[in-house]
């Protein structure tokens, strides 16, 4: 917690008095609104570097939701001088995406770079159709949607990487998730950096340091107006809960997550990536939509052959 009277760090350091507005228990500093800013484009600059994401020359589409982390991401990308644009998905979750897609289109326009915005009511079928004639949970087909379209409209649309908003809350939750599995198909998959493949572009994610709160008072600092509410399909799911119980242990002993997390990037990590080596799976063109594919047939094939059979019958 901020102590009253507190002053901004760096500001004493120069000799100046300006009082905190923030204090980032983990690192143990107390900084002023302009030195957080500061503070905060130069940690996501520093981990584009650590894991070598991209250059200054690449093109990058970030995916946007209309929250926090996704427009604090582009606006960070922005600001340091990054070939940036937006990729939108609309989902068709009711007035969520409706207001999201918005705040997104807002912001786009605020810093005069291209929002590409794609429709699943167009392209396949919305989320909650999707979720209403088959019996998966609404993330579970969300999430592969999402990871196709994004994929394949980075390569339509000539990017050769998407940067995603995952923020060190989301990074820990799953790594808790899976440790607890000891899901090794997907522990040797979480690094903040997939590199492109046959048919994948690289995907990447800047914020993998950043925590939920910081993000949040980065946008609220910045003027960023984005979607304060949560998408009504996230109730109940287990990520919360692991970010609750993470959240508890974070407040006890500042510094667990980011510890939790970089040390499995450190120490965990190339071992698991060498496991994966040795089971690695071919990969092949989904039989309909040529995408990259584990099987014959894509999983957003398959999603739309179920889907389509269901609507017929009904
Ligand atoms: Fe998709 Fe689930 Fe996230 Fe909603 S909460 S946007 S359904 S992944
Ligand atoms: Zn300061
Ligand atoms: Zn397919």
């Amino acid at each position: 917690m901020l102590k009253k009277g507190t002053k901004c760090r760096i500001c004493k350091n120069k000799g100046k008095n300006n009082k905190a507005v923030v204090f980032l228990s983990h690192h143990r500093l107390a900084l002023c609104k302009e030195h957080f800013i500061e503070w905060f484009e130069k940690r996501v600059e520093k981990t584009i570097k650590e894991f070598k994401m991209f250059k200054k020359s690449e093109r990058i589409l970030v995916a946007v939701s209309g929250g926090k982390d996704s427009l604090a991401l582009w606006n960070v990308l922005y600001k340091l001088g990054y070939e940036a644009d937006g990729l939108y998905i609309d989902l068709g979750i009711g007035d969520y995406s409706e207001n999201s897609k918005i705040l997104a289109k807002n912001f786009a326009d605020r810093i005069k770079r291209k929002l590409h915005i794609v429709s699943l009511k167009e392209q396949l079928y919305t989320i909650p159709t999707i979720k209403d004639f088959t019996n998966r949970p609404a993330c579970s087909s969300c999430g592969v949607v999402k990871r196709y379209y994004m994929n394949r409209y980075a390569k339509e649309l000539g990017y050769s990487v998407v940067a995603t908003g995952h923020n060190l809350d989301d990074e820990t939750a799953v790594l808790f998730g899976n440790t607890l599995q000891w899901d090794l198909k997907y522990l040797s998959r979480q690094y903040p950096v997939l590199l492109e493949e046959e048919g994948f572009v690289r995907k990447v994610k800047p914020l993998c340091k950043i925590t939920e709160k910081e993000s949040a008072i980065y946008s609220v600092f910045n003027n960023i107006e984005y979607i304060e509410y949560e998408c009504p399909f996230s109730e109940g799911a287990s990520s919360i809960e692991y970010k609750t119980l993470l959240n508890q242990l974070e407040e006890k002993h500042p510094g667990t997550k980011l510890k939790f997390y970089s040390e499995f990037l450190k120490k965990i990590y190339p071992i698991f990536k060498e496991l994966q080596k040795e089971d690695k799976i071919s990969l092949m063109k989904c039989r309909i939509c040529g995408e990259p594919s584990y099987s014959e047939v894509c999983g957003v094939c398959r999603l739309k052959m179920l889907v389509d059979k269901k609507v017929k019958t009904n």
